[in-house]
């Protein structure tokens, strides 16, 4: 494809203090060729592909030096976008790089709009769409776990597995086909029903599992909501402020965040923690007193994660033995605060309470146990509940949308092979079942859906 040479700052404004202006197109090389003057006196077109260059940016105008930099030289089509790309890295900060950018932009390159990096490398044939989503992903992505999952996308485990879906869908078609040329046998019918059966279950099976996964890709982006529970007193805004305090806290752009329910978001050692903070809190504080076991136990069912705290230097109450009951069977991390006091509590018995749930000691006020507490957190989510990081995870709703609609066409086709509907209707949902993984990958998708996608995508993408 035929397109023009497009430039952006492709660095994060103000962060760093290298930034790089980012150029692709056919005439990248050219026009860096003529802001740039190396020490060697060589041009960068008569350099070889993938080589850096020391050098200076000069104002052609008036002869001036503008910046010192590394220019980086990537030839197509070996290159993200497939097309000819130079990195120019600035270490003179935002207003050199926007200096450079500026003469790039009057010496024959055209500002690239948001996303037009990936949304070419995507045109190009060089991305699928789902890995170009991906990388919307991972632009947003506000922590170390969720980048690792956008990471893996990209890498096209998603787009592996749904191919091999596909082609085992494309299978049973063929099938269909053949045994459609062979009428003379007049249990065809019947028999090309019982073969696709099989195969179509596994299908379905896998983009069972496909939808599994997506509950966790909720959970990495958005953070696992985190109630801490304890009676009055025990410490919990005390453990709020230190999670806080310790983990940068998460700036986050979610909408909803009103005023009476404000969050914390937190990344306890890459796991995303969204905390309650003290207006939720202080809701939750006598909740069981409030509103009874049974019904504090639907509202704790919504919680990903409970941290159940306890006063060590305070007999267990009623009220305490409650909450055991209110969290049984949900992730819970029992906290046993205050050990700088004396111990009033009865270690046996919060043991029997705790039953499976870890125990950890802290001393808020003398900052202790803390790393533990986030070491349990850390353990319960990436070798419990959360699987490991080469899992395939579906976290964009679109595909969640996509493979929902995929799994009831799969499962439409299943149903009518099993009551012996005529083979060519089980044939049209098997193909909408195709073409719906299709959509996943970017196989049949409209003008409109591509550029409304590639939209979202920060400048210099
Ligand atoms: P909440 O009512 O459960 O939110 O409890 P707070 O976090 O507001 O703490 C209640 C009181 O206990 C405050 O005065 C805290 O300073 C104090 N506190 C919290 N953690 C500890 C601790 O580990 N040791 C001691 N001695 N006091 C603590
Ligand atoms: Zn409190």
């Amino acid at each position: 494809m035929d397109f023009d040479t497009i430039a952006a700052i492709s660095t994060p404004m103000g962060e760093g203090a290298i930034a790089i202006v980012r150029l692709s197109g056919e005439a990248a090389i050219l026009i860096a060729d003529r802001l740039f003057k190396g020490v060697n006196g060589k041009t960068l077109a008569e350099q070889g592909s993938h080589t850096i260059h020391y050098g200076h940016i000069l104002d052609p105008k008036t002869g001036d030096v503008v910046e010192e930099v590394m220019v980086s030289v990537m030839k197509g089509p070996k290159t993200f976008t497939k097309e000819d790309v130079v990195e120019i890295n600035c270490h003179g900060g935002l207003v050199s790089v926007n200096r450079v950018l500026q003469l790039v932009l009057s010496h024959g390159a055209r500002l690239a709009e948001p996303g037009e990096f990936t949304k070419r490398a995507f045109l190009n044939g060089r991305i699928d769409l789902s890995q170009a989503e991906a990388v919307i992903d991972l632009i947003r992505a506000k922590t170390d776990r969720a980048m690792n999952v956008a990471l893996g996308q990209m890498e096209g485990r998603l787009s592996r597995l749904i191919r091999r879906l596909r082609q085992e869908i494309l299978e049973i078609l063929a099938q269909i086909e053949v045994n459609i040329d062979y009428p003379e046998y007049d249990d065809v019918e019947e028999m090309t029903h019982s073969l696709l059966l099989p195969k179509a279950a596994y299908v379905h099976e896998e983009i069972k599992k496909l939808l599994q996964t997506s509950q966790q890709g909720k959970i990495l982006r958005e953070g696992l909501s985190t109630v801490i529970v304890g009676r009055p007193n025990v410490g919990k805004s005390s453990l709020l402020n230190s999670l806080v305090q310790e983990n940068k806290a998460i700036v986050t752009d979610v909408p909803g965040t009103t005023r009476d329910v404000i969050e914390e978001y937190v990344n306890v050692r890459g796991v995303p923690l969204r905390l309650l903070d003290t207006a939720g809190i202080r809701e939750t504080e006598d909740i069981v007193e409030r509103i009874g076991v049974e019904r504090s136990r639907q509202v704790l069912k919504e919680a990903d994660l409970i941290l159940l705290v306890l006063n060590y230097s305070d007999q267990l109450t009623k009220e305490d033995e409650n909450l055991f009951e209110a969290v049984k069977g949900m992730d819970t991390i029992v906290i046993i605060n205050k050990t700088d006091l004396p111990q009033q509590i009865d270690l046996e018995r919060v043991h029997e309470l705790a039953k499976e749930h870890r125990i950890v000691t802290t001393s808020l006020l003398q900052d202790r146990g803390v790393d533990e507490l986030e070491e349990a957190i850390a353990s319960l989510f990436f070798s419990g509940s959360v699987e490991a990081k080469d899992a395939t995870y579906v976290s964009n709703s679109r595909h969640i949308a996509l493979l929902n609609q995929s799994l009831q066409a799969i499962e439409e086709a299943i149903a009518g092979a099993q009551m012996g509907t005529p083979i060519d209707i089980v044939q049209i949902d098997l193909t909408r079942t195709w073409n719906l993984l299709g959509e996943i990958i970017g196989e049949s998708v409209q003008d409109d859906l591509i550029n409304q996608l590639f939209s979202q995508f920060c400048l210099g993408k």
